[in-house]
């Protein structure tokens, strides 16, 4: 198996998660006593009635028993934390997150994940040194600022999940996570088209927070802002999918910033060569503006939602 589980030591001696193996497709159905054209009738009378018929597997299945190995490897990896101080409000702050892990290297390919993540973690980078650069200014935010590249996304948000339960700064003074996962390229419903983004999750604790990204984009940014992703009921449930979530159970209100998948999802295509680097910028100023916006304003944006 050359994709383990990863997880944190410290919950390993808990774990309560069965092992899991794979089989090729011959020994499964040698295991399930049954064959694949067993299978195949089956699915074809799945797809005719649309529900599951009588089982093709045996009742009476042997006992099987595995033996192998179980190889543990320990390693450390780490979040990055960029602080920006801010002055009045300063015990208050804005985390700023994007996750700087992708896949690694598989069959001898690197993958670098251009997109998933480089072009979050670039835009975070920006605007960190806008934010500093401004408190060198004498103009800093009022709010702290917490700018935070993240490790272990793509095994399972393990980074953004070790920063919450391990929190630098209290969450109850953290006002808000914006998270930034794929801004450089476009997905198939835009095609050519550059100026629109996926908000997810901004309405679903705090309407201000919602309010507030509307507004910096009406001023300063109009890409089009899509809301599709942010329906409940979309079988994608992108709301749980990257590290926004981590703050968003700690009913911390989060938007995550998103441009869809694409052909090169998690291949090693996705390459520096194919982003759009205007379209990143874009993006990155509206998410910039709606973090000055929370940073500045008088009052934190109200939880008033259950996060559903
Ligand atoms: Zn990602």
């Amino acid at each position: 198996i050359d994709q383990p589980t990863m997880g944190f030591p410290e919950n390993q001696e808990k774990s309560k998660r069965a092992a899991a193996f794979f089989l090729s497709p011959d020994l499964g159905l040698q295991v399930l006593q049954t064959s694949a054209k067993k299978v195949e009738k089956y699915r074809q009378q799945l797809k005719k009635s649309g529900k599951a018929e009588k089982s093709i597997v045996s009742a009476s299945l042997p006992a099987v028993t595995i033996k192998a190995e179980r190889k543990k490897e320990k390693f450390i990896t780490e979040n990055v934390l960029g602080y920006v101080e801010g002055t009045d409000l300063k015990d208050e702050v804005i985390v700023i997150t994007a996750h700087y892990d992708h896949i690694g290297v598989q069959d001898g390919k690197v993958y670098n994940g251009a997109d998933d993540d480089g072009s979050g973690t670039v835009a975070v980078l920006e605007m960190a040194q806008a934010f500093a650069e401004a408190k060198q200014a004498g103009k800093g935010p009022r709010r702290s600022m917490l700018f935070m590249p993240v490790t272990g996304e793509e095994k399972g948000l393990l980074g953004s999940e070790y920063y919450t339960s391990h929190p630098v700064l209290p969450l109850e003074s953290t006002v808000a996570n914006l998270n930034i996962d794929m801004i450089g390229r476009t997905d198939e419903k835009y095609n050519d088209d550059r100026n629109y983004v996926y908000i997810i999750g901004s309405d679903r604790l705090s309407t201000d927070l919602h309010n507030i990204n509307e507004e910096a984009n009406n001023t300063h940014t109009q890409l089009k802002l899509d809301y599709t992703y942010n329906d409940p009921a979309d079988p994608n449930q992108f709301y749980f999918r990257s590290d926004h979530y981590n703050f968003a159970k700690n009913n911390i209100p989060i938007i995550f910033y998103f441009n869809g998948v694409h052909e090169d999802y998690h291949q090693h295509t996705d390459e520096v060569e194919k982003i759009l680097f205007d379209k990143i910028e874009k993006i990155t100023h509206l998410v910039f503006y709606t973090a000055w916006d929370i940073a500045n304003r008088n009052e934190r944006p109200v939880v008033d939602k259950k996060g559903e």
